[in-house]
């Protein structure tokens, strides 16, 4: 379609090199040639993010958050610069912004910040004059007018923002892989490439382990209707849609299998047994942006005990999590903080199982078969997750992925039984 704005992202290996960063340029230029108004969101080059965060930590053992931002969102601005002398070498018109060029509002939590506002004009005004214009991904102005950074793998969120605030036809996030897959192809070599993931499985995934796209992109999307199609950026061909809207699509019983092994277990031990406990310690902890995942506590036997309570959160966010219980230690009278930094977790995820009964107890059983402890359990209508240790993790993908069949063309219908007894 003519004129229709449209909105590409480009992941670090898509950009890593001079060659590869030229071919990005030239499929930009490809869909400008066709006819459409494009925005391209880029991520810093390669592993850069990695090895400024590295550099930071080889400075200070508590680098500041500001700071971090203003170094953090470097990584994109040398992408994006690149790219645009690229794209004028290929005869066209190209433009970089920052973040904050672009008019990307968050709020002030750095490294983690949220966009508040997509102030487009300057794109717009840009677009208009017929060139092209590269975003940096990951980051934004803060309402006191600070660099911030949008968390690990920002840039998808920056560019469904982008798309939402130009009403674009669709976000095409470019990738080092085809789609989204059943399960990680790194692990099980026969996964399945979806063609379709409707919103609320892919937020399921996103939030479960799936790295092809950050968690608050998925949110973001679905929240402002956007669709996004992730495809590779080294071949043709379609990739995989996470539909908009939970559009009406017959949902396989389990769409795939996602794991992590970036998880770490917090235990506080005696916990007091009284209204109010775990709220106090919750609130510590999202005081301190801890994002935290499972949570189990158990009730003391009798009156006079003290309860426990663990959790998981991501292992990076340890230390803070940490630093947010003792400083509750004097205030509730809490006890000692146990920590495991080497969990992982394991999740099934299938939009029909809402009215499928028995999903859980497959799972449990095919772990068990496989020798492997359950340690947490958590649920939501549509994904069972376990908090499994974390050198099982792939045994547990691989015999999750074969038992309910997720190989091959076609997964297993809701409607067809699955090799449970019928209840
Ligand atoms: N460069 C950032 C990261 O590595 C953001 C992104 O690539 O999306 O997390
Ligand atoms: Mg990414």
């Amino acid at each position: 379609m003519a004129d229709a704005t449209i909105v590409m992202k480009f992941g670090g290996s898509s950009v890593a090199d001079a060659e590869r960063l030229r071919r990005a340029a030239e499929r930009i230029v490809a869909r400008r040639e066709e006819g459409h108004r494009v925005v391209a969101v880029l991520s810093a080059r390669g592993k850069e993010t990695d090895r400024l965060i590295e550099a930071a930590y080889e400075v200070s053992d508590n680098p500041d958050p500001r700071e971090m931002d203003m170094l953090l969102s470097t990584g994109e601005r040398v992408s994006c610069a690149l790219c645009a002398m690229a794209i004028n070498d290929l005869g066209h018109h190209a433009i970089s912004l920052t973040g904050s060029q672009a008019g990307i509002v968050t709020d002030t939590t750095h490294t983690k910040a949220r966009i508040l506002d997509v102030r487009a004009d300057r794109i717009s005004a840009a677009l208009d004059n017929d060139e092209i214009v590269l975003v940096a991904g990951f980051q934004g102005v803060s309402t006191t007018k600070d660099v911030t950074t949008l968390g690990r793998g920002g840039s998808d969120t920056t560019a469904v923002a982008l798309a939402a605030a130009l009403g674009a036809e669709e976000c095409e996030i470019y990738t080092d892989v085809a789609g989204v897959f059943s399960a990680d192809p790194r692990i099980v070599p026969d996964a399945r490439k979806l063609s379709v993931v409707s919103s609320e499985e892919m937020l399921e995934m996103s939030s479960s382990g799936a790295g092809v796209l950050q968690l608050r992109s998925v949110e973001y999307a679905r929240n402002h209707g956007v669709r996004i199609h992730c495809r590779s950026s080294f071949e043709d061909g379609p990739g995989t849609v996470v539909l908009a809207e939970n559009q009406t699509m017959e949902h396989p019983l389990i769409t795939a299998v996602t794991h992590s092994t970036d998880e770490a277990r917090v235990t506080v031990i005696g916990v007091p047994d009284t209204p109010g406990a775990a709220g106090q310690i919750a609130t510590a902890l999202a005081e301190a942006h801890v994002n935290v995942d499972m949570i189990i506590q158990n009730e003391p036997v009798s009156k006079d005990t003290r309860a426990d309570m663990s959790f998981t959160v991501p292992r990076d966010d340890l230390r803070a999590a940490h630093e947010a219980l003792d400083s509750l230690k004097p205030v509730m009278g809490i006890g000692d903080i146990a920590t495991d930094k080497e969990m992982g977790k394991v999740s099934v995820i299938g939009a029909g199982m809402k009215s499928h009964p028995g999903v859980a107890a497959k799972v449990f059983s095919v772990l068990g078969a496989e020798g492997i402890n359950i340690e947490m359990i958590s649920t939501s209508p549509i994904k069972i997750s376990c908090v499994i240790a974390g050198d099982r993790v792939e045994d547990a993908v691989r015999a999750l992925h074969s038992a309910f069949e997720l190989s091959g063309e076609d997964t297993i219908r809701a409607e067809e039984p699955f090799g449970l007894p019928p209840s």
